[in-house]
């Protein structure tokens, strides 16, 4: 029987500002869409943050038994600098300083999303569209929005009417505001732009001669709004409507309230069940951002190259960090608090190596039932990741208590002990042992030094000594040095 079955899982719902006890749409069937990142920069530490939330999501799901359509997208198109609708397209602008293909800058920075979400051990998603790979049906959901009277076109552009739509659909709804609030405290005054109101937002946006990245609709050359192509790919690959939308606190508004407004104005259809937020990482109580420098980029923890670390960090002991925290929670960066996580993350480590050694008794006197289904309340209980790491070094407890004879496991309880810490660490939390990696890295290494010396004795054989010769000071500038002996080549690493 699948673990959903047993386990009751509640999700706090943003829209409702509860937590609900989570049904999907089809059973056994869960579709989640979570907004990926706009590839013009490296990812930062706080970007990272909101991707391995989602991850625990993920993996905490599948754990259950569920078959998870995760569809993340890559904005690659129509985000524009200021999030508004106004200003360069973000990576455009950075292929024009850097005197490159738009393309090129969207392929190096996807490169290193990827490159980074996968030493943080997150799973990819099910799905990976691209903005721009969705224009033609991007170009179709605007012409249904216009043909329901939600959208009005001038100059080539097309607009979506939030005064209409709010009559009847109550736009504001999942971030709380009302349009009077809105109108209140806008700025930007009406016939500034070819907007009927500055509520409204872009779904089509003519291009400047200047802008580079356009493409032909019936209204003009020009490109999408940013907010329409996580409509349109939400709904092309989870249907219309569809189970979780994750995304970090500052999408909630414009980005969600904007695609709940044309989700609802294209189909009539409520979009999504449960929307999820995750929060902020901040560094020195301000919000790690890219656009104000206040950030860390995961490769200066892996180095310890910043001036807030007082030294390297693997990912895992980064990721255990963000995991301390609960995903609705602000958590705020330090190198003592990472430091901090270090320490427990060894000792769960620690602890779990020396599992197999442990004495076993006819009977336990503890409840290891009792315990795992704390692990199982913690994550059912909104993904509390905090509360199933205490649980965990609760096991932690308990296993030191059995070492110094205070308490006893039997065989079996010592079996579920083990493979329930193994599920929770490794499947769930997605944390990775790191000497286990070394050691694998080792081998590795161990191995292509040892076909270099093979070659190397080759070419000696062949008198080619400029080959051997070269082989030895090439690696001894590495760092590993070969030594010649009566039994063969042997070799020390640095
Ligand atoms: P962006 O590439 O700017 O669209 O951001 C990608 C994701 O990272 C979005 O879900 C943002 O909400 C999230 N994000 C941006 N800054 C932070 C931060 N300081 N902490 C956590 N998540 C963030
Ligand atoms: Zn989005």
């Amino acid at each position: 029987m699948a673990l959903y079955k047993e386990q009751s899982l509640k999700i706090y719902n943003s829209m409702s500002g509860e937590k609900e006890i989570f049904t999907p749409i089809n059973e056994g069937n869960i579709g989640m869409y979570v907004c990926g990142p706009t590839v013009y920069s490296n990812v930062h530490l706080g970007n990272c943050r909101t991707f391995i939330s989602f991850d625990l999501v993920f993996r905490y799901l599948k754990h259950l038994g569920f078959k998870v359509r995760y569809v993340r997208n890559i904005t690659d198109a129509g985000h524009l600098e200021n999030d508004a609708d106004s200003g360069e397209d973000r990576i455009a602008k950075k292929a024009r300083l850097e005197q490159i293909e738009p393309m090129e800058v969207v392929q190096r920075y996807t490169v290193d999303f990827h490159n980074t979400l996968q030493k943080f051990n997150n799973l990819p998603p099910s799905i990976e569209p691209t903005a721009t790979g969705h224009i033609v049906e991007q170009i179709e959901t605007i012409k249904k929005i216009l043909e329901k009277g939600f959208a009005y076109e001038v100059n080539g552009s097309v607009y979506f009417d939030v005064l209409k739509f709010d009559k009847d659909h109550n736009y504001g709804k999942l971030s709380g505001r009302t349009i009077e609030d809105m109108i209140a405290n806008t700025r930007e005054l009406s016939g500034q732009s070819d907007k009927k109101n500055p509520q409204d937002f872009a779904l089509w946006k003519k291009a400047e001669p200047q802008h580079i990245m356009r493409w032909p609709s019936p209204w003009s050359d020009g490109f999408p709004g940013w907010h329409l192509e996580c409509t349109v790919m939400s709904t092309k690959y989870l249907g219309e409507s569809f189970d979780i939308h994750g995304g970090g606190m500052d999408l909630k508004f414009p980005h969600h309230e904007c695609e709940i407004a044309q989700g609802e104005a294209a189909t009539g259809k409520t979009p999504v069940n449960y929307w999820m937020h995750a929060n902020m990482l901040t560094l020195n109580g301000q919000k790690m951002a890219k656009s104000t420098g206040n950030n860390i980029l995961p490769n200066e923890i892996f180095t310890g190259n910043n001036p807030n670390l007082s030294k390297a960090y693997s990912p895992s002991v980064a990721r255990f960090f963000m995991l301390q925290a609960h995903y609705r929670s602000i958590l705020d960066f330090s190198n003592d608090a990472l430091m901090a996580s270090e320490k427990g993350f060894n000792r769960l480590m620690d602890t779990l190596r020396n599992i197999d050694q442990l004495p076993v008794s006819n009977t336990s006197s503890f409840s290891v039932d009792e315990w795992q289904q704390r692990c199982y309340n913690a994550m059912n209980d909104d993904f509390n990741s905090p509360i199933l790491i205490a649980t965990l070094f609760d096991a932690v407890k308990y296993i030191n208590a059995i070492k110094e004879g205070d308490e006893k496991i039997s065989q079996q309880d010592l079996e579920l002990l083990k493979n329930t810490m193994h599920d929770f660490i490794f499947e769930v939390l997605g944390l990775v042992d790191s000497t286990i990696v070394n050691e694998d890295r080792t081998q590795k290494l161990s191995g292509t030094i040892e076909l270099l010396i093979k070659l190397r004795a080759e070419a000696r054989n062949n008198k080619d000594f400029a080959t051997s010769d070269q082989i030895r000071d090439q690696l001894l500038s590495l760092g590993i040095q070969l030594k010649d002996g009566k039994e063969g080549t042997t070799f020390s690493v640095e």
